[in-house]
């Protein structure tokens, strides 16, 4: 049978990002299931109040929901939440909310500003956290406010339960709200095998990003607040952000199709599970070494700068960090067995000292 050009089609699955993949399929059908006749507008409809109420029951506590399109806003305005002008957040040098969303928590709070932290393996050091804190008291210093982790981390990584609650505690020690950006939530929830609520309020965590899009829908993100009283007034800031849809139900179906098929936590363990195969591949390959403990869906790796380019010669995409021999691969829900061997077969062509091309 030919292969429809357009569906799973002919291009091969790539190890660039986890939103290089499709729609899922539990995500797609419970977007048919919501185009039938019409809906109330604007969030007042019962496809999302169901959404609100199966993340409440996942996340076993009366939490309040809002549904935005992207993780940025998501980070952006559930910071701006937190805090006011005047505030800071304190975050790892390598977040999303540092390097990959173009100010916008600084712009969406109106100017808070931003104190980062080291720590290995992406990780806040909780004694720069303490250090960042504490450094100073007097009117002159932006006063920092909150304390935001990535869980699982941009390099890959996972805080443990134990990890998490030290973060909660220190948090509240400094006084500092606790926010959470969850993009990969559900992949770090697969590796551990703990409950939603473990990972999340039970360790202090105020707000959460929750993603979607990663994980197998088309658009859109939920911002959790466990602490409620930040919410006060949330719907008017992501209406005033561009962030409130009209036709909310589209939002919100997908997650009644994720939670209610358990395909939500199954899509995030089928990406982890690809990316160990991954790691034994690329763990066998000459010249290439781990960087970062592999306990997601990611694996970091440094090689040589002459097997990365090989690699993209033969159509592979998968991000570099420019000049330093360094390439991370991250695998998603559509990831297949397939296409991990397809990638080992071109490693361990390319991968011996000489090259594809020796003789
Ligand atoms: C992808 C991602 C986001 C969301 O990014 P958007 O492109 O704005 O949806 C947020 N945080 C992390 C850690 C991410 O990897």
């Amino acid at each position: 049978m030919k292969e429809h050009p357009g569906a799973a089609g002919p291009r091969k699955n790539q190890f660039a990002s986890d939103n290089y993949a499709g729609i899922c399929p539990q995500a797609w059908q419970a977007m048919a299931e919501a185009n039938q006749g019409y809906a109330n507008a604007y969030g007042d409809d019962p496809w999302t109040a169901r959404a609100c109420d199966l993340l409440r029951e996942f996340f076993e506590t009366d939490c309040q929901v809002f549904f935005v399109f992207n993780g940025t806003a998501a980070n952006s305005l559930g910071l701006a939440a937190l805090c006011h002008s005047y505030h800071s957040v304190i975050c790892h040098e390598s977040s999303h909310v540092e390097t990959d969303e173009c100010g916008a928590a600084e712009f969406f709070s109106n100017g808070t500003k931003i104190l980062l932290v080291s720590g290995a393996d992406g990780k806040v050091d909780l004694n720069a956290v303490e250090h960042c804190v504490r450094r100073r008291s007097d009117i002159h210093y932006p006063k920092p406010k909150v304390l935001s982790i990535t869980q699982a981390t941009e390099l890959g990584t996972v805080y443990s339960l134990e990890e998490l609650r030290a973060v909660g505690d220190q948090a509240r020690r400094l006084g500092l709200r606790l926010h959470m950006d969850g993009a990969r939530f559900a992949n770090a929830l697969a590796a551990l095998g703990v409950r939603p609520a473990d990972l999340s309020w039970r360790a202090g965590v105020d707000v959460l990003t929750l993603g979607g899009t990663k994980n197998g829908m088309a658009v859109g993100e939920a911002v959790i607040f466990f602490n409620r009283e930040p919410a006060d007034e949330f719907d008017y800031r992501c209406k005033q952000a561009g962030q409130l849809a009209s036709k909310m139900r589209f939002l919100a179906a997908p997650w009644i199709g994720l939670l209610e098929s358990g395909a939500y936590v199954r899509n995030a363990a089928h990406a982890n599970r690809c990316a160990a195969l991954l790691e034994k591949q690329l763990r066998q390959t000459p010249g290439v070494a781990i960087t970062h403990p592999r306990q997601a869906n990611a694996v970091f790796v440094s090689m040589p700068p002459l097997l990365i380019e090989q690699l993209k010669q033969r159509g592979w995409h998968f991000y570099t960090f420019i000049g330093s021999g360094h390439a991370r691969f991250m695998c998603s829900w559509r990831t297949t067995d397939a296409d991990i061997a397809a990638l080992a077969a071109d490693l361990r062509d390319l991968g011996h000292p000489h090259g594809a091309s020796a003789p």
